[in-house]
């Protein structure tokens, strides 16, 4: 309700006025459902707040200066003290009483004066006087008005208020339509309030558990709005019953008005959308919480938020309808519940100028206008909800596809490595059975093999050893040096691997310049035809040295056993030792057996 819009409510109310100011219409109230609203009335705008209408010559004056207007109908946008006449007949046979209902608790002070004979009654109802002092216990004013069987009574109302610009309505009930009207009209407020109390309470669990300062936003916007439903129909009053309280109960509308900007620059990401029309919204934002706290500090300052709510409701859509063309997300929604709020306005300010009937649904537009307003935010944050729930879901599958491709590459890679290992250790373990300079097997190998042939699967089987030394090799070192004794010891060392034949034949350094080799399914004669012809090859290198023979020449002793004969491993290596070391007594370069199956000659002929 800006200006202009001002301007042609007076406009319209004076031209009401000039048109009708002929004779005031009597109403007939005998119905015992009776319920006049869209009566005509005389009115007079006092001015100067001196009127009274029970003062000598009042009555005439009260005739020729007042304008005759319907009884739904704004107050013109001028502080003054304002009468209405009301003429009423009881028609009927029977005594009846009447109720003359002011539809607005906002009325500070309401006068009902009927002549008495000489005298005049009195009545008095408002916010200044108590709910419970009132002529009827209700937050609307009413008065009582008894009419005898054909009389006629001219009523006259003051009214007195603070706010310049209200609209209201005045009605002649039948004590049963007053009291269901109030019926009605609660069950309406508490819808409305459990409404609003509702989405409010789901949208603050819902900022509880999700902390995105939205929902914060929304539910303020909802209380202030739940605040500013009860402030409409003067519920508070039943809770306290004070004219500051009422005055201070205006204040909430505009914070529900800042908050809902707050919510919609959130919503749609103004600051970073659209800069420009941002600092308009929060300028409003500011505008309303700042007519917020004038109208807590003066209430007459509510005139300012009348005339400037259509205007801010119109700019706040209009930025709604501008962020959807430029295609922000949940732009649309939100203008469609601004309308919402806007067509509400809009259906209020036709009742006030009269182009809309009054009644209950069109008097409640605003709070219709406004729930179904929040109802649409409640969906778009519900369809928020859903989409960070899609978007979080995403990410999730995506992560999980990131991680999972991770743990692959991962797998493959623990799996090249292993590989790798298992490689490097066998290559590992075979060297560590090596001797490093001969290249055939180590002692540790020698051992272990050894060992092995005492399995119960070799039970039975002959097994013949051989112990191998180089004759006189410290002084071969001596002469030709250590390499050159290395030299020939890998020259020998071949030699004695040359002639391994069978698969579980190991020839072994045994340490030094000794050497040791097992010879499984083999007899003692087998062993000595062996060393003998690897004594015979090894003398056939003619590696030089200055010994008895001029070259290079090598010891043997065999020996041999049946596994399981009782013989130890560590006794038949003695054994072995026994016979080399009878090899090097005899003179060197010769094979000597352990001398127990000499004559066996198992192997002889494979090795022979
Ligand atoms: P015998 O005929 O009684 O065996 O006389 P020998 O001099 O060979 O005596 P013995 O077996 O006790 O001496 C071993 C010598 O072998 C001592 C050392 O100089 C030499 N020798 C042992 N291991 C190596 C080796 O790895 N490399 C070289 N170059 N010489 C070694
Ligand atoms: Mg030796
Ligand atoms: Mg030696």
């Amino acid at each position: 309700m800006n200006r202009p819009w001002l301007l042609l409510l007076l406009l319209l109310w004076q031209c009401i006025g000039i048109s009708l100011a002929q004779g005031l219409p009597e109403y007939d109230v005998s119905d015992q459902k009776l319920d006049l609203h869209s009566m005509q009335l005389r009115a007079l705008s006092d001015t100067s707040g001196q009127f009274d209408i029970r003062q000598p010559g009042a009555v005439q004056r009260f005739e020729s200066e007042s304008r005759l207007v319907d009884s739904a109908f704004v107050l013109p946008g001028y502080t003054a003290v304002h009468w209405f006449e009301i003429r009423l007949r009881n028609n009927g046979s029977v005594p009846v009483r009447r109720f003359v209902v002011i539809d607005e608790v906002d009325a500070e002070r309401l006068d009902l004066y009927e002549r008495d004979g000489n005298d005049w009654l009195q009545q008095t109802s408002g916010l200044v006087v108590p709910i419970s002092e009132r002529p009827t216990h209700s937050l609307n004013p009413a008065f009582l008005v008894d009419l005898q069987p054909a009389e006629s009574k001219a009523v006259y109302l003051r009214m007195e208020t603070p706010f310049r610009l209200m609209n209201f309505t005045i009605r002649v009930q039948a004590s049963e339509v007053f009291l269901n009207g109030l019926v009605e009209k609660s069950w309406l407020f508490f819808f409305f309030f459990g409404a609003a109390l509702i989405i409010s309470l789901y949208n603050f669990f819902l900022y509880a558990a999700l902390r995105d300062r939205i929902y914060l936003y929304y539910v303020l916007f909802g209380v202030f709005f739940l605040l500013s439903v009860v402030a409409y129909g003067g519920y508070h009053l039943l809770i306290r019953d004070s004219l500051k309280l009422h005055y201070l109960m205006q204040v909430p509308i505009h914070f529900s008005t800042v908050f809902l900007v707050l919510f919609m620059r959130r919503l749609l990401e103004l600051p970073r959308h659209l800069p420009k029309l941002d600092r308009l919204a929060q300028a409003i934002a500011g505008l309303m919480a700042a007519l917020g706290v004038a109208v807590a500090i003066d209430v007459s300052n509510l005139y300012y938020s009348l005339i400037l709510g259509m205007p801010v409701a119109l700019t706040l859509l209009g930025i709604a309808l501008y962020a959807w063309r430029a295609a922000l997300p949940m732009a649309g929604s939100f203008a469609v519940g601004q309308m919402f709020l806007l067509g509400g306005m809009t259906a209020l300010v036709g009742v006030n100028v009269g182009l809309l009937p009054y009644n209950l649904f069109t008097s409640f537009s605003y709070i219709i206008g406004a729930l179904l307003e929040m109802l649409c935010l409640a969906l778009i944050l519900a369809h928020r909800v859903r989409s960070l729930e899609l978007q979080q879901k995403e990410s999730r599958a995506l992560l999980l596809k990131q991680q999972s491709d991770k743990a692959a590459e991962l797998s493959q890679l623990i799996a090249e490595r292993t590989h790798e290992l298992q490689l490097a250790n066998a290559e590992l373990e075979k060297l560590s059975y090596l001797d490093s300079l001969t290249g055939v097997n180590n002692r540790r190998f020698f051992d272990q093999k050894l060992t092995e042939r005492w399995h119960p699967q070799y039970l039975g089987m002959p097994l013949a050893l051989i112990m191998c030394d180089l004759d006189y090799f410290k002084h071969y070192n001596d002469t030709y040096g250590h390499q050159a004794g290395d030299d020939c010891i890998r020259l020998v060392s071949n030699v004695l691997r040359s002639e391994l034949r069978k698969a579980g034949d190991v020839c072994s350094r045994y340490g030094g310049e000794e050497f040791a080799l097992i010879l499984p399914n083999t007899t003692e004669a087998g062993g000595i035809a062996l060393a003998e012809r690897l004594r015979q090859q090894v003398l056939d290198l003619a590696i030089p040295h200055i010994g008895t023979l001029g070259r290079v020449s090598v010891s043997f002793g065999v020996a041999s056993c049946v596994v399981g004969d009782g013989t130890e491993s560590a006794e038949l290596v003695a054994r072995a030792d026994r016979a080399l070391y009878q090899s090097k007594s005899q003179g060197r370069n010769r094979v000597c057996g352990s001398a127990l199956d000499a004559d066996d000659d198992c192997r002889v002929a494979e090795y022979g």
